[in-house]
C-alpha cells in the first residue's frame, strides 16, 4: 500500500523510533512544532479518525497508554503535554493513516490552529 506511514512501520522509510509494541508504533515527527513532538500510529492501516469503529477503537487506547508510557519515560508526565489528532481537510491531516501528535516541551497555546 502506498502509505508513508505504512512504510515507516516496516522500516522502508527510515525514521527514529521513539516506542513501540504489538499494536502501536511511535516516532520522532520529522518537522517538530514543540520540543517533543512524536507521532503516535496504530500498526493496522486506518486512514483517519472517521474509521474508528467497535473493532478498532482499542487501538486509540493502546496510542494513550504509549503516549503516557513516553511521557513517564521522557520526563515530562508532570510538567504535562498534548495528545491531538487532525482528521480531514479542515482537521489538517496531511498523511492518511490514523496519528496522534504527542507534544511537550513548552507550554501549548490554546486554542490551536
Ligand atoms: P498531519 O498533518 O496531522 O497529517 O501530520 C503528519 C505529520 O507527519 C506532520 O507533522 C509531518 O511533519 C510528519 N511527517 C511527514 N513525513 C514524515 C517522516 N518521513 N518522518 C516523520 N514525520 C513525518
Ligand atoms: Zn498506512
Amino acid at each position: 500500500m502506498d502509505c508513508l506511514f505504512c512504510k515507516i512501520i516496516n522500516g522502508e522509510i527510515p525514521s527514529t523510533k521513539v516506542y513501540e509494541d504489538e499494536f502501536v508504533y511511535a516516532f520522532n515527527d520529522i518537522e517538530p512544532q514543540a520540543p517533543v513532538h512524536v507521532v503516535i500510529v496504530p500498526k493496522e492501516h486506518i486512514c483517519c479518525a472517521n474509521k474508528i469503529n467497535a473493532e478498532n477503537s482499542f487501538l486509540v487506547g493502546k496510542i494513550f497508554e504509549a503516549a503516557a508510557k513516553i511521557a513517564e519515560d521522557m520526563g515530562f508526565a508532570d510538567k504535562g503535554y498534548r495528545v491531538v489528532n487532525n482528521c480531514g481537510e479542515d482537521g489538517g491531516q496531511t498523511v492518511l493513516h490514523l496519528h496522534f501528535h504527542l507534544l511537550a516541551g513548552r507550554n501549548l497555546g490554546w486554542p490551536p490552529g
